[in-house]
């Protein structure tokens, strides 16, 4: 039984829903594609097929913390054959990894690493158990996290002599599930789709002038893990300047070198930090049950973003928060976000033009390198439109912070689903009340322990100190 598997290898006594039924159609050689919400545990929907199939499972994720996390998570439980293949190691060591390929188990890789054609003729000669695409929206045009490398993953798909795949992702409109099916997938492919609605965590969105103040008004209230989302670097130091003499906080974000956010995500999780502001560097892989609150000082850029930060909270189904502050011309920072990524693309195309090429910024060096394998043309109008799309996906942003009506049925209705019972803790609309209003009954506190309290025994176990040095 697979049940006996899942225990064997893994502890765990049931699995998630959608876990098994995945790993069946897997199993059974189809081709599967696998929408299941942040948390659920969609790696383990490859990691478990992996043993019980002959050969190596070959896994494409977008980012090397990715990696890194699902690699690691893999060696907590006791799993030796996993590795990366990526730009930290020398030709020696990847060619060390391609010629051992058959003793691994699991091999990560990131997909212009795929793309290249000494990696891709040597794994060419192997048996690909399984090939995994996480993150699978970044195949779209249509999705927010477009990542044009991943419209290769089909020739090379092919090369590989079309092995079943797994395609796995958290968060997909209708459009870009039918970009993955149409650029990954076979005919027969089994899909498993369920619900992005997370009915333990409420939503708010609070209109305020004066965001800060606002912000304290909600932490000094708050009970249990808080994250707290900004849009830039910047930001979110600004911010965790502002808070750090008054609360138990840490920040993190990609411009922190990794045996820092490594240092502060244990810090987080082990409650020895009640607050963390974060970019959205934060959160992909880690693994907290019990983030009580997660507050968006910054609007994200996208609905799907949003889904996927307020997924991090209450993964153990108990009753937790979703809260965004919204100060009018917030969008801002992302308009100009959207201006620079376009005045990259038209700078592109002009050095492209001029054949400048000892121009070429980093990003660019990379869409030169796509477009070596694909058409040049195509390459353009696919991030010519991903500009429009990204416009188009902040208007819905703003359309659901200035909704009045039920925020469930909005974001459902985005997803397309439908709000079929509406949950005791659902939304501003529905009831949950002005969580600023110093005299009202703070609705998040469904527990009494006073944050003071948690403060203690942070203190008694003499963690805080060693947070301040970092
Ligand atoms: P996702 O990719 O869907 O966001 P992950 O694969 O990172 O989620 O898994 C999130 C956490 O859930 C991991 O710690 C994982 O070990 C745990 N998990 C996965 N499956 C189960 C299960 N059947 N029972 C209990 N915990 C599980
Ligand atoms: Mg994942």
């Amino acid at each position: 039984m697979l049940e006996e598997t899942l225990y064997r290898y893994f502890r765990y006594k049931s699995f998630r829903p959608g876990q098994k039924e995945t790993i069946n159609s897997l199993l059974e050689g189809n081709d599967s594609l696998a929408i299941l919400p942040t948390g659920t545990g969609k790696s383990l929907c490859y990691q478990l097929p992996a043993y019980l199939r002959e050969g190596t499972v070959l896994i494409v994720t977008p980012l090397i913390s990715l990696m890194e996390d699902q690699l690691a998570s893999l060696q907590r439980n006791g799993e030796k054959r996993g590795v990366l293949l990526n730009g930290n190691l020398n030709e020696q060591e990847k060619m060390y990894v391609l010629d051992h390929f058959s003793s691994y188990k699991f091999v990560f890789l990131s997909p212009e690493m795929l793309m290249q054609e000494k990696i891709l003729s040597k794994l060419q000669l192997y048996h690909i158990a399984l090939f995994v695409v996480d993150e699978a929206h970044c195949i779209s045009q249509w999705g927010i996290d477009f990542r044009p490398e991943y419209r290769n993953l089909k020739q090379a798909k092919k090369r590989l002599h079309n092995p079943v795949t797994l395609a796995l992702t958290a968060t997909a409109t209708d459009e870009v599930k039918t970009e993955i099916k149409n650029l990954l997938l076979s005919k027969n492919t089994v899909e498993h789709c369920y619900s992005v609605d997370r009915p333990n965590v409420s939503l708010s969105v609070i209109h305020t002038q004066a965001k800060l103040t606002d912000l304290k008004k909600l932490l000094d209230k708050a009970y249990g893990s808080v994250l707290i989302y900004c849009a830039t670097r910047k930001k979110v130091e600004e911010v965790y300047d502002r808070l750090k003499n008054d609360y138990i906080i840490g920040y993190y974000h990609g411009g922190l070198d990794s045996s820092q956010r490594r240092l502060l995500q244990e810090q987080f999780i082990n409650d020895q930090l009640q607050i963390l502001v974060c970019t959205n560097a934060f959160g992909m892989g880690v693994d907290k049950s019990d983030i009580r609150l997660v507050i968006h000082y910054e609007l994200p850029d996208s609905l799907e973003n949003y889904m996927q930060e307020i997924g991090r909270s209450g993964r153990d189904q108990k009753p937790s928060n979703a809260v965004l502050l919204y100060q009018e011309k917030d969008e801002k920072i992302h308009h100009f976000m959207q201006q620079q990524a376009q005045q990259e693309r038209q700078f592109f195309e002009f050095y492209l033009d001029q054949q400048l090429l000892s121009k070429l910024t980093e990003l660019q060096e990379k869409w030169l390198q796509q477009i070596k394998v694909s058409d040049q043309n195509s390459f353009l109008t696919q991030l010519r439109q991903n500009e429009t799309e990204k416009q188009k996906k902040l208007k819905q942003m703003l359309d659901y912070i200035y909704f009045d009506g039920c925020r469930r049925e909005f974001l459902l209705s985005y997803f397309g689903e439908t709000l079929t019972k509406i949950p005791e803790r659902c939304c501003d609309f529905h009831g949950i009340k002005e969580v600023i209003d110093d005299k009202k009954e703070y609705c998040f506190s469904v527990n009494k322990t006073h944050w003071q309290e948690i403060l203690l025994k942070m203190f008694k176990e003499e963690n805080s100190q060693q947070f301040r040095k970092t």
